[in-house]
């Protein structure tokens, strides 16, 4: 039996196949490829056998040997009820995936995972990667794990944590005087590297997808009314949508697919506005700035099926204020104990705007998918810490 099923890449705008076993980055179109899968060899029921990792899903993902698979343990985080918070909000039913609890302590970890596995497989050994910081930490992680060198270009306005992350495990650092789409021409510069830029490889967004497998396999194969996502590249939204398609083709999952919900800061809306517009992709936005770090992304490379799987979903797109997403996360730890990250705060000012307009009900059950650990953002750690008598 193989241990993926994985079949080819396919284009979503064009159509176009290609094959899956060489080394490969964009469609000559210039979309982003997605990996597709044949009938695989197992059922629902074979999992409970399975290490709690992501690699649980093996058939469904795109490394073709277990030799191959780079992994530090990560996935299958708990998906917690937020009890007191939620009925705070009138959310009964609400919960939290809480990726702050996975290796680099986002969920990049799950991307660069898969990606740095089935980068070894097809022959990578050198890989470089503009980054807002998260993913960065994340696929120079993975690619010490793997024995790969990586170049990891950052703004030099993203966290000293994730900078020291990189160095720490032997990548190279490059400080970039500028925004992540700066950082994006200086590794299209450098020659002799893969390009793991975001989407711009097939195999990020199928570490990413196992988000949306585990919510469904951890509600019993039952889906929740709404599933709200921080949305910067948009591969996390687009991977649980494209989890959620690949289940049901199944038959694993059925009826109606989860509402899905694009959240951004109003400092980085490209997605938002384009989603208000009408639009089926998005413009630049300008002079981009936010708390939120990991979802200043001026204009995403999957915008168009960030738009088409909320559209499809009967979802929407959302942007809250900074000061909201600091207030809520401040809430969220006082409330539940749980210091998440401000992207992850984001959901919770939107999901409490949804709640006030009646787009979410009181009997909506609803998952917010907290994307990191609030320990990774000393600043907003202070703000938190100005804003009570303890220091944090
Ligand atoms: C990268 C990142 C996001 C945005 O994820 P995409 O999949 O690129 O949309 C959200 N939250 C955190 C903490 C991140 O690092
Ligand atoms: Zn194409």
């Amino acid at each position: 039996m193989a241990f993926s099923a994985l079949s080819h890449l396919e284009c979503p705008r064009c159509g176009a196949t290609h094959d899956a076993d060489q080394i490969i980055g964009l469609c000559p179109c210039g979309s982003p490829l997605l990996a597709r899968y044949g009938v695989p060899a197992f059922d629902k029921a074979d999992l409970a056998s399975r290490a709690p990792d992501l690699w649980r899903y093996h058939e469904l993902l795109p490394v073709r040997s277990p030799s191959n698979v780079v992994t530090l343990g990560e996935g299958m985080t708990p998906l917690l009820p937020m009890t007191r918070y939620g009925a705070s909000i009138g959310v009964e039913r609400l919960l939290m995936k809480d990726e702050g609890l996975i290796p680099t302590g986002t969920f990049k970890a799950r991307g660069a995972a898969v990606g740095v596995s089935r980068a070894y497989e097809v022959g990578v050994r050198k890989i470089a990667m503009p980054t807002n910081g998260n993913a960065g930490s994340a696929w120079a992680a993975y690619a010490a794990r793997a024995g790969m060198e990586a170049l990891i270009a950052m703004p030099i306005a993203a966290p000293e944590i994730c900078r020291r992350e990189v160095t720490a495990v032997g990548a190279r650092l490059q400080l970039i005087d500028g925004l992540i789409g700066d950082a994006a021409a200086y590794v299209r510069s450098q020659s002799g590297y893969f390009d793991a830029s975001t989407l711009k490889e097939p195999y990020r967004i199928e570490g990413k997808k196992t988000m949306g497998l585990e919510i469904a396999e951890q509600l019993g194969w039952s889906l929740p009314d709404v599933i709200v996502y921080p949305t910067g590249g948009g591969v996390g939204i687009i991977g649980i949508w494209k989890a959620l398609t690949e289940l049901r083709d199944l038959g694993w999952i059925s009826g109606p697919l989860p509402r899905l919900v694009a959240v951004q800061s109003t400092g980085c809306a490209p997605i938002v506005r384009a989603w208000e517009k009408g639009l089926t992709e998005s413009e630049p936005w300008p002079d981009a700035r936010t708390v939120a770090f990991g979802i200043t992304v001026p204009k995403a490379l999957g915008d168009f099926l960030v738009l088409q799987a909320i559209t499809e979903t009967g979802g929407c797109a959302v942007a809250v204020d900074d000061a909201d997403i600091l207030a809520e996360q401040h809430l969220v730890a006082r409330l539940e104990g749980a210091f998440i990250c401000p992207e992850g705060a984001a959901n919770f000012a939107a999901i409490r705007t949804l709640r006030d307009s009646g787009w979410i009900t009181a009997d909506d059950q609803v998952v917010a998918l907290n994307t990191g650990a609030g320990l990774k953002y000393p600043e907003t750690c202070s703000a938190l810490a100005g804003r009570t008598t303890h220091a944090c």
